[in-house]
């Protein structure tokens, strides 16, 4: 069995990391573009320029200086565990050594350096952030170091995530929640042979993760994208109502929190259906982690028509159209209102 105490660390180190810069430097420096939300004619990783040398944005998808030290650490971490395997990761050092300018190049390898307790190099940060990219081996690992960055912009909820793939399957996960609204300090959560485990992100034992035996409208809870602009607001409420729990509790939360509130069994739905005009694809740093903690779970994860989702197709999900996440007691009822509804726009 794989031995993830390496990736437990990086993923607490990751988490200091994005608390520090977050203290430091993102709560004086939201730029107005930064809680902009319609992006779908944007394309991906085309970072603007930082102008105050915090928070840079791809014209509407955002990325900051945590984004960088996060993927490091975890890359490092990877690189040092598992020398052999591939890695496919949100983030690339051609963007950040084209648009980050030298002095933010310099306090990402300090902040790094800071957390490792050890002197960190910009050409440190530039090799680990590409390491394990391109490569074909048994074992690819897909990591979003800062998934739900608009929300850590905003102060809001995000996670450290990283799945694991072999044979283009989902066999495993990590993610670490700092912001896991049960737990002080947040948790970390894994997913490993079949069984899915959360532990204290501060340290302490792990408890298994079972998803909930909810089934009626009034006892469930929904959970969706706080971001407007990342899924449609207004079909899944046709959803929710045509599959008879319209009066369920709906809670907006950014990034894979909500694939680990279905995995811990503390939400029961989890809806992801784009808007109709979105020409986004589905990114698989955004999915493969949190698929990993659900079906270890005992949940369920696929798409509006109730087929599993694809990862074996490299950055994105090019051969799904959404997500419909569930503890699988009330899976197939969702699947069907989404087939209804989407038919009739
Ligand atoms: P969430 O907070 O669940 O909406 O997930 C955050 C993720 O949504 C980010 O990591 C992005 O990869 C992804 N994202 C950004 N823009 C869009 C968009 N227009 N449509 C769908 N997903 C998006
Ligand atoms: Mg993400």
């Amino acid at each position: 069995m794989l031995d993830l105490e390496p990736i437990f660390l990086a993923v607490r180190q990751a988490a200091a990391l994005c608390k520090q810069v977050q203290l430091a430097r993102i709560v004086h420096s939201v730029s107005p573009q930064s809680t902009a939300s319609s992006d779908d004619s944007v394309p991906l990783h085309t970072a603007a320029v930082p102008k105050d040398g915090v928070a840079s944005k791809s014209g509407a998808e955002p990325v900051t200086l945590a984004d960088y030290g996060s993927q490091a650490i975890l890359c490092r971490a990877i690189s040092r565990a598992f020398p052999d395997d591939a890695i496919i990761a949100e983030e690339g050092a051609a963007v950040f050594k084209e648009l980050i300018n030298e002095a933010d190049q310099q306090a990402v390898a300090e902040w790094v350096g800071g957390v490792l307790e050890t002197p960190v190099t910009v050409d440190d940060i530039v090799k680990w952030l590409d390491h394990g990219q391109g490569r074909e081996a048994a074992r690819t690992w897909v990591i979003d170091p800062i998934d739900g960055t608009k929300g850590f912009i905003a102060m809001r909820h995000y996670v450290i995530a990283l799945g694991i793939l072999e044979g283009g399957q989902v066999t495993g996960g990590v993610i670490g929640a700092p912001t896991y609204p049960t737990q002080e300090g947040g948790l970390i959560f894994h997913a490993q042979n079949g069984s899915g485990y959360a532990q204290p992100m501060a340290g302490g034992a792990a408890r298994r993760l079972r998803v909930s035996a909810r089934k009626t409208e009034a006892e469930l809870l929904v959970v969706e994208s706080v971001e407007k602009s990342h899924a449609s607001r207004e079909i899944m409420a046709r959803v929710r109502e045509r599959a008879g729990i319209g009066a369920a509790r709906v809670q907006h939360l950014d990034s894979q929190e909500k694939y680990s509130m279905i995995a811990a069994g503390d939400a029961d739905l989890y809806l992801r259906l784009p808007r109709m005009n979105s020409t986004r694809p589905h990114m698989i740093w955004d999915h493969a982690p949190g698929a990993a903690l659900v079906f270890a779970a005992g949940g369920k994860v696929t798409d509006v028509d109730g087929t599993p989702l694809d990862f074996s197709l490299g950055k994105t999900l090019a051969n799904n159209k959404g997500m419909i996440v569930s503890n699988g007691l009330i899976h197939d009822q969702v699947v069907k209102a989404a087939q209804e509804v989407l038919k009739e726009l």
